[in-house]
């Protein structure tokens, strides 16, 4: 099955299932103090389970543009290093809104993995809460009793209140969760394990796919927890790592979600991916899962930028040039030229990017010549500092490389951990600190980061200067 088959298989069972299908929202949150990018399916419902507003439809699944790189998720470090954690990623959701309840979710969840999916039984497990004794919170009894109808229960784990217990914030919503995980070890393997726990979260080939979380408590301002009156279900499975699963791949990176753009770095560096654990390989990996990343958000109207969202962007945007000009030696714009194949490979699911194709390509290879114009120079500053330091190098050293050679503080992080080196970053913040004291000095005037782009058919450009600035859509 390819990845476009699966993702509509999921769509339609819902549908089958009296889902109404609605269209992602944007990867860049607007009006939310508390959260940057959307980094879950959940957070465009967000005013349905506070009961701020009623939901349209009391049943909704779709697929989920998803951004894991600040806050509370930060994945950053695994991408490329492991085989499933992705900064953008696509999260699948169903969601009952006072509807159906924990019977229906994990019955369909299971119908849809084992029955329309072909996922073979001995390959699952899942958890359920456990309790906590603290909160006079009980086991949840209630999935664990719809769970044993389709597996055997030593398959049923029970999991802590980190992994198995979903709060929205410190009050509001919250509820048990059950998580389905897939064991895709090797026979061997799992024989050698056999009798033992079949958990074995360290395991690559032990992976969490899919989420059900039961929305059944409001935590209040006291810290306790009060029955909510309707009860809602909000799941979320990770669509590359479905489509590993299903296409039958050791690394979410071998599926054909990934391979259109892993062959177009491979030919245009002239390198060849074997998918081992050489910086080559997680240089490719990296580039693989950074543009999508920068161009989805890109093409949702967030420009690269100094501050905010703009800057985790450019951050991740220079994170994978340093990659491919330290690894694959390739010292020009390479990710501009990945677009197209992005563009045409979700043309149907989020035509946004193609819609902007050129637009985003452009912004992307302006900022990699004004990257790539700075970073020889700081990648040899580095090593004079690097050879000049201890085990830690100075906050001001860091901070002359973010000053003087654009050098994001994780990068500066990134290169000196390959030497087993950290940055004294209390010190780096404080200089940084300084120079937001000096520039406030200097100006007042602050430069607004988003633009707007594609709401309804009236959306047009009316110009942009520099990356550096802003951009603005009527
Ligand atoms: P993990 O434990 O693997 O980090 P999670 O528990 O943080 O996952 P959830 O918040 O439960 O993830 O999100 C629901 C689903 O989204 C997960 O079951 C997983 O399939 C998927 N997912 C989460 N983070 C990522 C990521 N960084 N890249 C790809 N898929 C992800
Ligand atoms: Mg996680
Ligand atoms: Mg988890
Ligand atoms: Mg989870």
């Amino acid at each position: 099955m390819t990845s476009a088959a699966i993702r509509k298989a999921f769509l339609d069972f819902f549908k089958t299932k009296d889902h109404h299908i609605v269209p992602s929202a944007p990867i860049v949150v607007k009006n939310d103090p508390t959260l940057m990018f959307t980094n879950a399916g959940m957070n465009q419902f967000k005013d349905f389970f506070l009961g701020n507003k009623k939901a349209p439809y009391p049943r909704i699944a779709d697929t989920q543009k998803c951004l894991r790189v600040s806050g509370k998720h930060n994945d950053l470090e695994e991408v490329g290093v492991d085989t499933y954690h992705h900064t953008m990623f696509e999260m699948l959701g169903n969601w009952s809104f006072g509807d159906y309840f924990k019977k229906e979710a994990i019955e369909w969840s299971w119908e849809l993995l084992t029955k329309v999916l072909n996922i073979p039984i001995d390959r699952l497990y899942v958890t359920v809460f456990e309790g906590d004794t603290k909160e006079g919170l009980p086991v949840d009894e209630e999935a664990a009793t719809e769970w044993k109808k389709w597996i055997s229960t030593d398959r049923i784990l029970l999991g802590n209140k980190k992994d198995n217990f979903w709060e929205m914030g410190d009050t509001g919503p919250c509820g048990p969760c059950t998580e389905i995980h897939v064991d895709s070890r090797s026979d061997e393997e799992r024989k050698q394990v056999d009798g033992k726990t079949l958990v074995n979260a360290d395991h690559p080939q032990v992976i969490e796919i899919w989420n059900n979380v039961f929305i059944q408590y409001n935590r209040l301002k006291d810290g306790t927890l009060q029955q909510l009156p309707a009860k809602h279900v909000d799941t979320g499975m990770g669509f590359e790592r479905l489509v590993r699963v299903i296409q039958g791949k050791n690394s979410n990176y071998d599926t054909d979600v990934f391979s259109g753009t892993i062959s177009r770095i491979c030919n245009i560096t002239h390198t060849e991916y074997k998918g081992t654990d050489t910086k080559a390989d997680i240089t490719v990996r990296v580039l693989s899962d950074h543009i999508r990343a920068i161009s989805f958000t890109i093409a949702d109207g967030q420009l690269p930028s100094n501050t905010g969202a703009g800057y985790v962007i450019r951050r991740i945007l220079r994170r994978a040039v340093r990659y491919y000009y330290s690894y694959l030696d390739y010292k020009q714009p390479l990710l501009f030229q990945l677009v197209p194949v992005i563009s045409e490979q979700f043309a149907e699911v989020f035509p946004e990017l193609k819609q902007q194709e050129a637009f985003v390509t452009k912004v992307i290879k302006e900022e990699e010549e004004a990257f790539l114009r700075t970073l020889e120079k700081g990648l040899r500053r580095i090593e004079d500092i690097i050879s000049a330091s201890g085990n830690q190098i100075t906050g001001k050293d860091a901070f002359e490389l973010y000053d003087t050679y654009g050098f994001p503080l994780d990068l500066t992080r990134l290169i000196v951990a390959e030497r087993n080196l950290s940055v004294d970053e209390s010190a780096f913040n404080a200089e940084m600190q300084k120079q937001k004291e000096r520039s406030r000095a200097a100006t007042a005037i602050d430069t607004e980061d988003w633009i707007e782009v594609n709401e309804g058919n009236n959306s047009i450009f009316v110009g942009y200067d520099a990356l550096e600035t802003e951009a603005f859509v009527l």
